[in-house]
């Protein structure tokens, strides 16, 4: 149980998001947390997926072909940053980030401190009063230590009275274990 921090933050959302919750994945990669949410939703429930890269796209829209889960799922290739020109009106209950590189992919293409923190901006004013939002983080290597010093500093500035932001890290593993963070909201 909560091996790592992917399998923790799925721990949070299977707490949080109900039967027709509408969550966006504004990383999709491989597609395991798309699947994940477009199994929590249900049949009435609806996922956005961004991603800005093909292969990351296409390599989504097979896994959940093959979960029977594609109708309840709409694929976007372009950056999370720009995610308000497609929700418009809509408010979610959840927002997944799962930043860095594509598994298996060019480590070069990865999330960026800037983007992130813009695209967080907009998700908080995207989110749903008790929705969440979940970050995992990862720093050391070829991710490096930018975004997560900036991610973490943007969590660090949240208004206290509106959010409450929590990190989670694997104190006793070696190296730079990922970091898991969440925000909730509760206004
Ligand atoms: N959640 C994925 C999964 O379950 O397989 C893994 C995500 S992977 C660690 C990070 C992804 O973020 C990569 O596929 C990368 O292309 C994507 N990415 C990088 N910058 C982005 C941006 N500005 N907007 C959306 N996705 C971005």
């Amino acid at each position: 149980m909560f091996q790592n921090a992917v399998e923790l933050s799925h721990f949070y959302l299977q707490n949080t998001v109900k039967p027709g919750a509408f969550c966006v994945d504004a990383t999709c990669g491989n597609g395991k947390d798309t699947v994940f949410l477009a199994s929590l939703v249900k049949e009435n429930g609806h996922v956005f997926a961004f991603d800005i890269q093909k292969a990351a796209i296409e390599n989504t829209r097979a896994v959940l072909e093959k979960s029977g889960l594609s109708e309840r799922v709409k694929l976007i290739l372009d950056g999370h940053e720009n995610m308000a020109s497609y929700l418009g009106e809509k408010r979610a209950d959840a927002f997944v980030f799962n930043l860095g590189y594509l598994p298996k992919g060019d480590h070069i293409i990865k999330t960026q401190g800037s983007t992130t923190v813009a695209a967080l901006d907009t998700a908080l004013s995207l989110l749903k009063p008790n929705g969440i939002i979940i970050i995992s983080i990862y720093h050391g290597g070829d991710s490096g230590f930018s975004e997560r010093d900036t991610v973490l500093q943007y969590l660090q500035s949240l208004d206290p009275h509106e959010y409450h932001a929590v990190i989670h890290s694997y104190t006793n593993q070696p190296n730079f274990p990922p970091i898991l963070a969440l925000i909730c909201r509760h206004l």
